[in-house]
């Protein structure tokens, strides 16, 4: 590798190069890029000042690769006789081309492209300006075995770095005792637009650049309120709700924005701390804010497991399975306020609430619901009409159904045994028995027998694709209905889909239509 020790007499003495925030404010202006890469380039399309890149500068880490706006790149004046004494390679690129200049051709080309700067802050530097497109990326290769400076960190250089000296950004590499200067980096002029920050958050001002070439020693952001805003940096907090003037204070000429500091979350108060819900089951908890006129009242709802229950943007939660979790809400914006609510999901009770009628010898009831199927019959002889309480609740449904606009009437509510054993004999001649088992009961295994059961709206099948129908499987719950015969239960109930036929069972209907079983799945009788 070449030494370039000689280099170390020509080279720009080391001067100081710390300014504090200024320097890091001028160089994020034009768009340093790190080791990490792409935000240089973001920074430059963007024609902002950048957070990450002002960090970087302020964290004295290495530069790989230098991004740089337009043609407001200089090259040095050492870094230009290095190149060509020592024979390194100067690699400059754009959006378009990256062209690697050899260093026996950097005079050649630069005698082209460069011209003598009439900046006065330091002399003999030049432009190097390529095309129309202009600079994006400067590297200098230091040899032909390795590729750029930036690989030679720890070898032949302790620090790459971007500081800003005499308002200008100097692309420096350095060892134990000298800094090399190898380019210059121009700011411009900045602009200063007007910011809202919620009180406690902090934002990062940017700034734009709107003028070529412009020169400036130092910015500093000051503000015409010690208690309103802290300022660090380039870093502003809100501090105190208000409308606030920022000044960038600048050698020539400054510049103002207004601040306005927002009211903002100090305080999320739940209507819930404590949520027991069933599986499927779900359950909304709504936020009141402290002040109630923040500005950043937007949530973001998280579950801590959500295998045990969800949360969605609204906050309602829907229990998965058993266990406990929390229900962390946290405001999206800055500050971040959070709350938290204690969700448990329970079993769903076997049966929580039971429909207790007079319990009949001969009829299976479990946890006191009439069961009455194939294989659990009632007695011949058990002729209770239709039941009352079952009527008057099937009267409310068809009011109720009625006003949303749909005619449910009763098709047919008890029969006897002697009439289902006629239904039951006539089905058999017409259709054979094994058809007739499919929708018809064999006498003493009808639930119409109990008077609990009702065929309502329209015998068919399609019945249950109709709005009625719809309305029908989704509200006779409320009315202590259950639709006995669903979809995809018939190896279980014994009996095809019927959409029409309801069983009274009380207020468990509830629970057993959010449970989406069967009856028989539900009491768990499945013999
Ligand atoms: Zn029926």
């Amino acid at each position: 590798m070449k030494k370039i020790e000689g280099k170390k007499e020509k080279s720009v003495k080391t001067k100081k190069v710390n300014k504090g925030v200024v320097i890091g404010a001028t160089v994020a202006g034009i768009a340093v890029c790190a080791v990490a890469g792409y935000f240089g380039g973001n920074a430059l399309r963007n024609n902002k000042i950048n957070k990450q890149a002002l960090n970087y500068i302020n964290m004295d880490e290495k530069v790989s690769t230098i991004y740089c706006s337009g043609k407001n790149i200089k090259l040095s004046q050492e870094a230009y006789s290095m190149i060509k004494d020592e024979g390194l390679d100067l690699v400059v690129s754009n959006d378009k081309f990256i062209e690697r200049i050899a260093s026996e051709n950097v005079e050649q080309k630069f005698d082209i492209v460069l011209n003598t700067t009439s900046n006065a802050n330091f002399e003999e530097a030049y432009d190097i300006s390529i095309g129309n497109a202009g600079v994006k990326e400067l590297k200098i290769r230091l040899n032909s075995n390795k590729e750029y400076f930036s690989e030679f960190i720890g070898e032949e250089f302790i620090t790459n770095k971007v500081v800003v000296e005499d308002g200008l950004a100097n692309i420096q590499m350095k060892d134990d005792t000298t800094v090399y200067t190898l380019a210059y980096i121009v700011p411009k002029e900045i602009v200063l637009e007007d910011v809202k920050v919620n009180k406690g958050a902090s934002k990062d001002i940017e700034m734009g650049i709107d003028k070529k070439d412009y020169t400036f020693g130092s910015v500093e952001l000051k503000a015409n309120t010690d208690t309103g805003i802290e300022i660090d940096g380039f870093k502003i907090k809100g501090i105190e709700v208000g409308e606030y003037i920022l000044t960038a204070v600048m050698p020539n000429g400054n510049k103002e924005a207004k601040v306005m500091v927002e009211p903002s979350v100090e305080k999320i108060d739940l209507d819930k701390l404590s949520v027991e819900l069933f599986r499927n089951d779900n359950t909304t908890i709504n936020a009141t804010f402290t002040p109630d006129n923040a500005v950043n009242k937007a949530l973001e709802w998280k579950s801590t497991n959500e295998g045990i229950a969800t949360v969605d943007e609204n906050g309602t939660i829907t229990g998965v399975a058993e266990g406990t979790c929390e229900i962390i809400c946290t405001t999206k914006d800055e500050p971040k306020v959070s709350a938290t609510a204690q969700v448990e999901v329970k079993a769903r009770p076997y049966v929580s609430q039971v429909w207790s009628g007079p319990q009949v010898t001969g009829i299976t009831y479990v946890n006191g619901i009439m069961l009455v199927n194939k294989t659990h019959p009632i007695p011949a002889d058990y002729a209770p009409g239709l039941d009352p309480t079952a009527y008057d609740a099937f009267l409310k449904l068809r009011a109720d159904a009625a006003a949303a606009g749909f005619d449910i009437q009763l098709l047919s509510g008890y029969r006897s045994y002697s009439l289902q054993s006629q239904l039951y004999t006539n089905y058999c001649n017409t259709y054979g028995q094994a058809a007739a088992d499919t929708f018809s009961a064999r006498p003493g295994t009808s639930e119409h027998q109990t008077g609990l059961a009702m065929d309502v709206g329209w015998i068919d099948d399609a019945y249950g694709d109709t709005p009625s129908g719809q309305w029908l499987a989704a509200n006779c719950y409320k009315y202590g209905f259950i639709l006995r015969y669903l979809q995809g239960k018939e190896s279980i109930t014994g009996y095809k889909y019927e959409p029409w036929h309801i069983r009274y069972v009380g207020p468990v209907a509830e629970d057993i239509y959010r449970s989406g079983l069967c009856l028989e799945e539900y009491l768990g009788v499945l013999n």
